[in-house]
């Protein structure tokens, strides 16, 4: 079981990034509010995870560090139906085999939870304590005990980059969720929750969007379209400014990108990329999340009907704008 979990560690936990993915995702899953992020040496030294979501039932906060002991799966079938982030039950494991990790969690507000800290694999603690309901889960020392996996971290500044982009696009896909990164103390994301996707653009890139940045909306029977596109005074250089939702879920799809990429330089013909965040709602059965969601890609079942519907509506959007 060890064993099985260091390597299980391994797949699911590249780097400090793939930390906070998956106890980010977790809150998330757990219907959280509010979601702060304290990072330390790019995650290496510490990574804090607060929510006030649902919470984790006392009984169930050790065996949620046991492999797929909460595994959602049931059959083969359930993975075309997936609308919760998480399913795999291996994230705590592998976090916890790997550094010390300690949750303190509640499930109501009687200001009672629990706290149970694992160390590399072992349980340390498992009591009764004060907590305010929600999830507050701390990892210290990452690959503690995995010095040759430790030795192919990057630079601080490169792990943090990876930390940024998985909690930008955490904000963006639930610009409902109030965010916050701070890195040695210094923030480096703050969003307001509340639905503005608008502040959460403006708090990412660091620009004034209260002009530039036109609202996308539209709807067929299969697919429902959001977001915002930029103006040409808003594009960059490069795709990093291009984001695509489905189903809350951040992802990338390289015919989705032509599709916006069309629309956008027939309209605008500049060898530039536009700044724009695109979210697309559709039934679960129309989109194909890959067996391993840590890689983002997916598959949709009637790609060249959505790929029109897209370039279309942005189309129509941009051509009121631009005449
Ligand atoms: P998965 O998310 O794939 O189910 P994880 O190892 O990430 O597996 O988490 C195990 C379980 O612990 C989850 O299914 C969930 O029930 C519980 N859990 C973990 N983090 C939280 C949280 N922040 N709030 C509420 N429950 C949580
Ligand atoms: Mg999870």
């Amino acid at each position: 079981e060890h064993i099985a979990n260091q390597i299980a560690a391994g797949e699911v936990v590249e780097r400090p990034a793939s930390v906070v993915k998956e106890l980010v995702e977790n809150a998330v899953d757990a219907g959280a509010t509010k979601i702060e992020v304290l990072v330390e040496e790019g995650g290496l030294e510490l990574i804090r995870v607060t929510d006030n979501g649902s919470g984790i039932e006392p009984e169930d906060c050790e065996t949620a560090f046991y492999r797929h002991a909460t595994s959602k799966i049931v059959s083969g079938r359930d993975l075309f139906q997936i609308r919760s982030l998480g399913f795999r039950g291996e994230a705590l494991p592998s976090i916890s085999a790997v550094a010390k990790v300690r949750l303190v969690s509640s499930s109501d507000d009687t200001g009672l939870g629990r706290v149970v800290a694992i160390e590399g694999g072992t349980l340390k603690e498992n009591e009764e304590t004060a907590a305010p309901q929600g999830t507050d889960i701390t990892v210290k020392e990452l690959f503690y005990n995995t010095p040759a996996r430790l030795k192919y971290m990057k630079t601080i500044q490169t792990e943090l980059g990876h930390i940024s982009d998985v909690m930008y696009r955490q904000a963006l896909a639930h610009p409902e969720i109030a965010f916050s990164l701070k890195h040695n103390g210094n923030s480096l994301l703050q969003s307001q929750g509340g639905g503005n996707l608008l502040q959460v653009i403006a708090s990412i890139y660091g620009i004034n969007t209260s002009k530039g940045m036109i609202p996308i909306s539209a709807e067929n029977l299969d697919y429902k379209i959001s977001g915002y596109i930029g103006l040409p005074e808003m594009t960059r250089s490069n795709r990093g400014g291009m984001s695509t939702m489905v189903n809350g879920r951040f992802i990338r799809n390289q015919g989705l990108q032509q599709a916006i990429l069309r629309a956008y330089h027939t309209l605008l013909p500049i060898n530039r990329y536009p700044l724009v965040v695109l979210s697309l709602d559709m039934h679960p059965s129309l989109v194909d999340v890959n067996v391993h969601p840590a890689k983002l890609e997916v598959r949709f079942s009637k790609e060249t009907e959505l790929n029109a519907f897209v370039e279309t509506s942005l189309r129509s959007v941009l051509s009121e704008q631009v005449l």
